[in-house]
């Protein structure tokens, strides 16, 4: 049988978490203020151990190192990507990343962090941040100072089901009500902008104002990606977005349905149903890498699933 690296999720506690990713996806979350569940991760802060008896004790990162023929040898120190599901009960700081080159200088040789968002659930009324109303990077600074942040930042209302690339240089802030499924670059170089003045453990957060308005593009400007939607068997499958980091797939299965994977890796979250990949069980909630060289694969059941390349 053909394998599949299934991961064992990382949770992380923040004070803007909530209890979804227990009452919803049903993990064994630490506390009811678990904000992000690191599903497909390589990153030090949170690298996913391997489900596979056959590669007991190993995570993503000590994986990617020993066996860099499951990842199509590919360049680089790091797994590239990470996918997290984020459940945001409260609003997320305002905040903004570098790019490669800006954090490479900046930030001991970091990779920047492009990021997009697949909105899993949301509240009614719920909206984001993304992007600002300055026109230049004066009137920016003025409004900073002057803390007129309602009227700086740009607001827009979401729905289940709709998507965001953001890139570096996008001021941007997730808010309370909203499941995500994020996949990013494995970076955790992120610049608080503005944080509604909370406090954690009786301190405000550290706010990074200078870095924010040096990496902050301005005026905002961005387009949505094009998307495309296909059939595969008895799947639909939308390409979501393809940047220089990553593609984005969603397919939704009900039946039957026959994929070739020629990619060096491609991550797969399973967001609803079950079924079977090659004859192997998956279920809502399940989170794992096709490595290189898997090929073809059959797939069956009623499933909905995120996959992403680079
Ligand atoms: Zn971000």
């Amino acid at each position: 049988m053909k394998t599949l690296l299934r991961m064992k999720p990382v949770f992380q506690e923040k004070i803007w978490g909530g209890d979804r990713l227990r009452t919803v996806f049903g993990y064994d979350t630490p506390s009811d203020k678990t904000g992000e569940c690191w599903a497909i991760s390589g990153h030090p802060n949170g690298d996913c151990t391997l489900e596979n008896p056959e590669f007991a004790g190993e995570t993503v990162g000590s994986l990617w190192k020993k066996r860099p023929d499951l990842f199509g040898n590919l360049p680089g120190d790091t797994f590239p990507l990470l996918i997290k599901i984020i459940d945001a009960k409260d609003d997320l700081s305002i905040q903004v990343h570098p790019d490669d080159a800006y954090a490479k200088v900046n930030e001991n040789g970091s990779l920047g962090k492009t990021e997009c968002w697949y909105v899993l659930d949301c509240d009614p009324g719920t909206s984001i941040v993304i992007g600002h109303n300055a026109k230049t990077r004066e009137e920016m600074a003025r409004m900073v100072e002057d803390k007129r942040w309602m009227e700086l930042i740009r607001q827009v209302p979401i729905q289940k089901g709709d998507f965001f690339q953001i890139d570096p240089g996008c001021l941007h802030a997730i808010k309370g009500g909203t499941l995500i499924l994020e996949t990013q670059q494995s970076s955790d170089v992120t610049y608080r902008f503005y944080d509604y003045d909370r406090l954690q453990d009786g301190k405000p957060r550290t706010l990074h104002i200078a870095q924010s308005l040096a990496v902050t593009q301005v005026p905002h400007q961005a387009e949505p990606p094009k998307q495309e939607t296909f059939s595969v068997g008895d799947a639909t499958v939308t390409r979501l977005v393809t940047c220089p980091y990553y593609t984005v797939c969603r397919m939704v299965l009900s039946g039957k349905a026959h994929m070739d994977w020629n990619q060096p890796f491609v991550n797969v979250s399973i967001l609803s149903g079950e079924g079977t990949l090659d004859g192997q069980q998956v279920k809502k909630g399940d989170h794992l890498i096709i490595p290189a060289g898997y090929g073809p694969m059959d797939l069956e059941g009623e499933l909905e699933l995120i996959y992403s390349h680079v």
